[in-house]
């Protein structure tokens, strides 16, 4: 049996004035499955991001997420990391003096110092190997790896540190929050074809766009549409393609009045 990640009616408040962002969110995503979260701007998806990533400006007021059997909301934000959850940065930050290939190292020898606190971290020319074998299948310049982190990275660059990040790492789930990186089509296409070269029976992955485009790149087994704190919409590519041809209006005039 696969890890999961499931979400059962999560209710989240800004933790600062209390204001309910997310009112009874229902989700699970299992390894080997790509999901979509979709929504007008403004519907709580990068609130629900931020709740996985353990951002305190947020207040989880009811509700339960369960991540490979555990209470996630227990974990600190690097447990959640160990156990094989990625939540790319959405604003990477840059650091001065360090590479690529350091970074990933470091974060990489503190996954494995968690998991087994003997542990001496990976080899340097094992982790050069393991570092050149992902930038294969990713098929980016082995140069990459010696540009120092974010430092006048173009949008496309930082997607591209953030894809081999979670190419090194090789987690269970994996989500991407694309939402204000989405104006950009090389970025897109950059995080569409890295899921794509990446994507198998043990890794599941949630996309969170506005943006129906990237869904031309990525094929979606899933399709969520948010709106307003809540999944109004299930269904499969069919409903991705329906927001491309019409928008969210549909969405806007059949969930407005309820509320
Ligand atoms: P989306 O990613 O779908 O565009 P967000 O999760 O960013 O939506 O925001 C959902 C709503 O919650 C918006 O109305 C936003 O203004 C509000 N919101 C999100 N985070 C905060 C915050 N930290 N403080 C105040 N309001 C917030
Ligand atoms: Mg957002």
């Amino acid at each position: 049996m696969g890890a999961a990640l499931e979400i059962r009616n999560l209710h989240v408040n800004v933790a600062e004035t209390g204001e309910s962002i997310l009112r009874g969110v229902d989700l699970t995503i299992k390894q080997g499955e790509i999901h979509a979260l979709m929504g007008p701007n403004g519907s709580g998806k990068s609130t629900l991001a931020n709740v996985l990533l353990g951002n305190p400006a947020y207040e989880v007021t009811a509700g339960q997420i369960i991540f490979d059997g555990k209470e996630l909301l227990e974990m600190e934000p690097d447990e959640r990391s160990r156990a094989g959850l990625f939540l790319a940065f959405q604003y990477p930050v840059s650091i001065p003096g360090v590479t690529v290939a350091n970074f990933l190292r470091q974060a990489l020898n503190a996954r494995m110092k968690a998991q087994d606190p003997g542990s001496k971290g990976i080899p340097v020319p094992q982790f050069a190997r393991l570092l050149r074998s992902k930038m294969d299948q990713l098929e980016m310049d082995h140069s990459f790896a010696g540009r120092y982190l974010n430092e006048g990275f173009s949008g496309g660059e930082k997607k591209r540190a953030e894809i081999l990040q979670m190419a090194t790492l090789d987690p269970k789930i994996a989500i991407l929050d694309e939402t204000d990186s989405g104006l950009d089509i090389d970025a897109l296409r950059i995080v569409s074809e890295g899921v794509n070269s990446l994507k198998g029976p043990d890794l599941g992955v949630l996309v969170i766009t506005h943006y129906q485009r990237i869904l031309n790149y990525i094929a979606p087994q899933f399709v969520h549409v948010m709106f307003r704190g809540r999944i109004v919409e299930n269904g499969g590519p069919e409903l991705a393609l329906k927001l491309e041809e019409t928008g969210y209006d549909w969405i806007r005039e059949k969930y407005e009045v309820t509320e």
